[in-house]
């Protein structure tokens, strides 16, 4: 059975090497090496499938909110992010977000190809309903700007690929098989991730209800909570250095725009949604 995986997986990575050498790779902007990506859109949901059945099959550390009605609420909230004109693989990425109940992190996460994971203690430890778009927005753009399988392009390297073709070496084999199936790798970003996706936050929710500068006050709440442990996997997931506060400031300030009130933050509404929640 393992031999039978390996054999897949080999051929699917010759299958992307091959895809490169002919040219065929993707790639945002030509003079910036880090946009390659050898992997194609496919590939991303086809991981996000794979991390999301281990995710959904780990009952004990990932136990999913069973609560139709608060799953429809934040569904909804991704389903008027992904209409934004700046998001472009709403038809290619499955864009489904599942509640995990753990009251006890304050986290999301998301896998390639659209798939979206938000706790009960993050979205206990917001307060309105703009702030949470904003982290959502912030993980559509991980999977929009691909974030995963560029940094597996870069940590692999288009060399190692061509090693790995010419070398047959077994036991490299096994180390990118199960670095693929693990998943951890790809969950942790970089700082340049983080900037790109708080950016693209503001971007996407410029076309929404939502006021789009809600990401600042996730950082105040983080702020007023530093060093507990509740924090503790947020951001080991999503770096936060000082200067990601700055870059929002400054987006919100060039854009100019009017100053957020319950209109635009709809505190009242969400504030009902946390009360169904267990
Ligand atoms: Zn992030």
């Amino acid at each position: 059975m393992k031999r039978m995986k390996m054999y897949y997986l080999k051929n699917s990575i010759c299958f992307i090497a091959m895809f490169f050498i002919l040219g065929l790779y993707s790639c945002d902007d030509i003079s910036d090496p880090t946009s390659i990506n050898i992997f194609s859109l496919q590939d991303d949901v086809n991981l996000g499938r794979q991390l999301d059945s281990q995710i959904v099959n780990s009952s004990g550390e990932y136990s999913l909110l069973n609560l139709p009605s608060a799953k429809t609420y934040v569904q909804n909230i991704i389903n008027e992010i992904i209409v934004s004109p700046d998001v472009k693989y709403e038809k290619d990425f499955v864009y489904d977000i599942k509640i995990i109940h753990n009251d006890e992190v304050a986290n999301a996460f998301a896998a390639p190809g659209g798939f979206i994971y938000v706790y009960t203690g993050l979205l206990k430890f917001v307060d309105n309903e703009a702030t949470l778009a904003a982290v959502l927005a912030h993980e559509v753009a991980h999977c929009e700007r691909r974030h995963a399988t560029k940094r597996m392009t870069k940590q692999y390297g288009i060399s190692f690929l061509l090693d790995l073709l010419l070398s047959d070496n077994p036991s490299q084999w096994e180390e990118i098989g199960s670095n693929l199936l693990t998943g951890l790798a790809l969950l942790k970003n970089s700082r340049d991730d983080e900037y790109e996706a708080d950016e693209y936050s503001f971007r996407y929710l410029q076309s929404t209800k939502w006021y789009p500068g809600g990401l600042i006050f996730f950082f105040d709440k983080i702020k007023d909570n530093e060093g507990s442990g509740f924090l503790e996997e947020l951001l080991s997931t999503h770096p936060m250095p000082e200067d990601r506060v700055a870059a929002v400031e400054k987006m919100i300030e060039d854009a100019n725009l009017p100053q957020p009130d319950e209109s635009s933050l709809f505190t009242t509404e969400y504030q009902e949604f946390l009360k169904t929640l267990p």
